[in-house]
């Protein structure tokens, strides 16, 4: 099972992913988390990695996608995977397509829950409301300002990505306003399991 998974914070990926991940024994890859660790152990891609990542820029494609194609064909992607923060711009799915052509796989869908941006808002308001009226402490990227430019930018990243994954036929959608279990079923209906 090789995946996808689309959609702006708040819209509930990382809890279907690790359901995924349990569901069909697969792998969830993180490209943070990947290049993170080539920066740590002082690899070539990390010292070419670490100034870009710092500076909260994007690294270059070519490293992303070279992370991605090693990492990819590692045992314990046998079962398959998840992809996470990749692609994020239409170049490095395009490369996706080809990389994973070129190794004779393909993805077994793209799937992004799609959310109504002002109920999210609503919703991290309320939250946030409830944890400072129970005495809580409240991250400081926790509060609606921030949270709607995360999904404004979001936004201008991604509708990219789901019109190329719509183009090429792979793009399967999921109202992911529904209860998570709902969300959940929903997946398992487009995977066909
Ligand atoms: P993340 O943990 O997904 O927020 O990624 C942390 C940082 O890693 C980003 O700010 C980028 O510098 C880099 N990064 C992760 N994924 C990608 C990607 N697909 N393309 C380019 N840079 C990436």
């Amino acid at each position: 099972m090789r995946l996808i998974l689309l959609g702006p914070p708040g819209a509930g990926k990382g809890t279907q992913a690790s359901r995924l991940v349990a569901k069909y024994g697969i792998v969830q890859l993180s490209t943070g988390d990947m290049l993170r660790a080539a920066v740590k152990a002082g690899t070539e891609v990390g010292l070419k990695a670490k100034a870009v990542m710092d500076a909260g820029q994007l690294v270059s494609d070519d490293i992303v996608i070279g992370v991605v194609a090693d990492r990819i064909v590692e045992a314990d992607c046998a079962k398959g995977f998840i992809l996470d923060g990749f692609p994020r711009t239409v170049p490095q799915a395009e490369a996706l397509t080809s990389m994973l052509r070129s190794k004779g796989m393909k993805l077994d869908a793209v799937i992004e829950l799609k959310v109504d941006e002002d109920a999210l808002v609503r919703r991290m308001e309320s939250r946030v409301a409830e944890t400072q009226a129970a005495g809580g402490q409240v991250r400081a990227d926790d509060n609606p300002e921030s949270f709607k430019k995360r999904l404004t930018e979001y936004r201008e990243k991604t509708a990219p990505l789901s019109n190329y994954y719509a183009g090429t036929g792979e793009l399967r959608t999921v109202d992911g306003m529904l209860p998570i279990d709902q969300v959940s079923v929903e997946i398992a209906t487009i995977l066909g399991a």
